[in-house]
């Protein structure tokens, strides 16, 4: 059976792992932190903890839980998603990965930048996609706003693109061997498109386009680049969590309803069950 990668080691990622790994399959959880778990503290309404269990040690159990049944974990950040022979190819910052199905699992973070009129130039002028993007950027000049691996990556899919692109930090440390501009950005300056950033010591710079890839790519940067629908912020999908990419499936807080633990686990319960099926139909 192909391999079925998890993009989250959340409760919808290792649910959706803990069902898919029993079931036969061959299973890699990629998860760069502790998504949503890593900011509560207790957690007390889940099932089964009669006096409540610390938030980060339910993330660490899950992970633990998943590679004791036979899951890889790997401790790694996913870049992008993309059609291959196989089915799928994912970009990481420790290489590429192939599936034949894929559980975005990856929660809500959708990594907005306080930036004054951000929302007001999105779809003219800011971005959160180069490899959607880039080309309708061909010889004008643009930035990627970020300052870590994600937004290296961004910087090199215009760059086989765009000729001029510059990284703004926002107040962070520049990224080595890349042009950057490390002042703080104040606002989005413009018309009816983005025409320039205006940074807190009042001095402004002019560009065609901003790409915002601040943290990491979340499930909506990722579904993106790949064609997923998505409505309000969450991902599209059906009653078996598949979305509209036959093999694509999504659990937990990145599709719509309650953000609440017991129910990331049984959407990643039924994206689980669902995507061995997948897998299993495809052998
Ligand atoms: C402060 C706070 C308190 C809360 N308290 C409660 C509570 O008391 N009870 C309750 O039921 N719920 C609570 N919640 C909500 C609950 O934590 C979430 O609903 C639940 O964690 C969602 O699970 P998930 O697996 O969908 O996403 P998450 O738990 O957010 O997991 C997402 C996973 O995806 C990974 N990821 C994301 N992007 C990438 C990428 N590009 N590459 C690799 N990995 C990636 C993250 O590292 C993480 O492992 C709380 C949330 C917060 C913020």
């Amino acid at each position: 059976m192909k391999e079925l990668l998890i993009v989250g080691g959340g409760p919808a990622g290792i649910s959706a792992a803990l069902y898919a790994v029993r079931g036969g399959a061959p299973v890699t959880v990629v998860a760069k932190g502790g998504g949503a778990l890593a900011k509560a503290e207790l957690i007390q309404n889940y099932y089964g903890f009669a006096n409540g269990i610390a938030a980060k040690d339910l993330y660490a159990a899950g992970l633990k839980q998943a590679e004791n049944l036979g899951a890889k974990i790997l401790h790694t950040e996913i870049f992008g998603i993309e059609f291959a022979e196989e089915g799928f190819r994912a970009k990481t910052a420790a290489g590429t990965l192939n599936a034949g199905a894929v559980v975005l699992a990856c929660g809500t973070a959708r990594n907005v930048p306080p930036i004054r009129n951000i929302g007001t130039f999105e779809g003219a002028g800011v971005s959160y996609c180069a490899i959607c993007d880039a080309f309708f950027y061909r010889g004008k000049k643009v930035a990627v706003v970020g300052g870590g691996a994600y937004a290296r990556s961004e910087y090199a899919e215009l760059k086989n693109v765009v000729d001029d692109v510059t990284v703004l930090t926002d107040g962070g440390a520049a990224l080595d061997g890349l042009p950057c501009n490390t002042k703080k950005i104040a606002s989005f300056e413009g018309g009816d498109r983005l025409e320039e950033v205006v940074f807190t010591d009042g001095t402004r710079e002019n560009f065609d386009g901003v790409f915002i890839a601040c943290g990491s790519a979340g499930a909506f940067e990722l579904a993106k680049k790949i064609g997923l629908e998505s409505a309000n912020g969450k991902l599209v999908v059906d009653e078996r969590r598949a979305t509209n990419v036959p093999g694509i499936f999504a659990a937990g807080d990145c599709i719509p309803g309650l953000q609440q633990i017991a129910k990331a686990v049984c959407d990643g319960m039924i994206a689980g069950t669902e995507a061995l099926k997948y897998l299993k139909a495809q052998k």
